[in-house]
């Protein structure tokens, strides 16, 4: 079983007792930020020339500098801008400015796992990662309660990483719901499987292979969008609620015959071979390999993919049918 830590296993005073720089202010960035203020420590944000968060992290309360000037008056650097150009930044800005007995944190161990980043012996090296997107991370936090978080330590130059680490968790809310210790192994290869075979890869094309069969054979577009992708999202809320047996309760009978007879028909065994194969291309740093020539060379398949999906009748379709549900662009993303 993973073992967990709550808010009495950590000690604020740590971190408190340290300069944090939050490189970034985006999704994460923003939220770690405001939370490790709010939390009585110290934080400075860096970010890039002419970026366009720096105006809303000035507005909200924060003082922002370069990245190198971040890295440099901080003894906590937190990384916390997109994963294709953390190795460029960490080279230009970070690099330099990282003394013996700093800790370089990340909230997904991408360029460490895989060798990107390679940190100084003499620095820790931890991974704080809240289990949900930002704006939840912080809205969480100022309610009083907290998104659960992953801790891990890949370097522990000083010894003291994991507590400095669940420390940071701390001041972000992330023990107050409970922080799993895991690897930077385990959260990468986990992460970039996830969502790859199901959680993005998977969906997208079970649900693009779902719509085409109906409107192959004859169905209405806007029928099998709603069969297909909407409803999608009432399965989904059901699993994360209760699992698989909360769905199973709330659908038909006829729809949970249909589930347990018809899906091991679809997800196969030569589906879960491939599995197994885009797993060893994660695991092997072939897929690292591949995304990151893509993202360097000018994102050039990238863009395809994308603008071929964008002209699919699924989301041509879907675009007209949600203008009929007001509720659905009026939540909040
Ligand atoms: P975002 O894409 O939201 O980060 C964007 C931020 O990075 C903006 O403030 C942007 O500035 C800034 N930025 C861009 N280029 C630079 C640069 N050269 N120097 C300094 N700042 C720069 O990132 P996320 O928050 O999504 O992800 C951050 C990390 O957290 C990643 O490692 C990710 O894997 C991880 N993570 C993300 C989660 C999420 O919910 N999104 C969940 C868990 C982990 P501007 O736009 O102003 O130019
Ligand atoms: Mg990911
Ligand atoms: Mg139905």
């Amino acid at each position: 079983m993973a073992e967990l830590f709550y808010d009495d296993d950590a000690d604020l005073s740590i971190i408190q007792g340290r300069k944090v720089a939050v490189i970034g202010y985006g999704s994460q960035g923003h939220a770690h930020a405001l939370s490790l203020r709010d939390s009585g420590v110290d934080v400075r944000v860096g970010l890039h020339e002419g970026s366009k968060s720096k105006a809303k992290a000035e507005e909200q309360g924060l003082r922002v500098v370069t990245p190198a000037e971040a890295a440099a008056e901080a003894s906590v650097i937190m990384i916390l801008i997109p994963d294709p150009i953390q190795a460029k930044v960490y080279e230009e800005s970070v690099k330099d400015n990282l003394e013996d007995g700093d800790a370089l944190f990340f909230a997904h161990g991408f360029n460490v796992r895989f060798g990107f980043i390679k940190p100084p012996a003499n620095v820790d090296v931890a991974l704080v990662a809240p289990k949900g997107p930002g704006h939840l991370v912080r809205r969480q936090y100022e309610e009083g309660r907290g998104v659960p978080a992953i801790a891990a330590v890949e370097q522990d130059a000083t010894g003291n990483a994991f507590a400095l680490a669940l420390s940071y968790a701390k001041a972000i809310g992330g023990t107050r719901a409970g922080v799993i210790k895991t690897t930077f192994t385990e959260e990468t290869e986990t992460d970039l499987f996830g969502e790859q075979a199901v959680l993005c890869g998977g969906a997208s094309a079970l649900v693009k292979a779902g719509f085409e069969t109906l409107v192959e054979a004859g169905y209405q577009p806007e029928i099998a969008y709603f069969e297909c992708l909407h409803e999608l999202k009432l399965i989904v809320d059901l699993m994360y609620e209760g699992g698989l047996e909360k769905m199973r309760w709330s659908v038909s009978e006829t729809a949970e015959w249909g589930d347990y007879i018809t899906g091991p028909r679809i997800i196969t065994d030569a589906t879960k071979a491939e599995m197994k194969k885009v797993l060893t291309e994660i695991q092997d740093g072939t897929f690292a390999k591949n995304w990151m020539d893509e993202y360097h060379g000018g994102l050039k398949k990238y863009n395809e993919y994308k603008t071929q999906d964008e002209k699919h009748l699924l989301e041509t379709t879907g675009k007209e049918l949600r203008k009929l549900m007001s509720w659905v662009n009026d939540e909040e993303a």
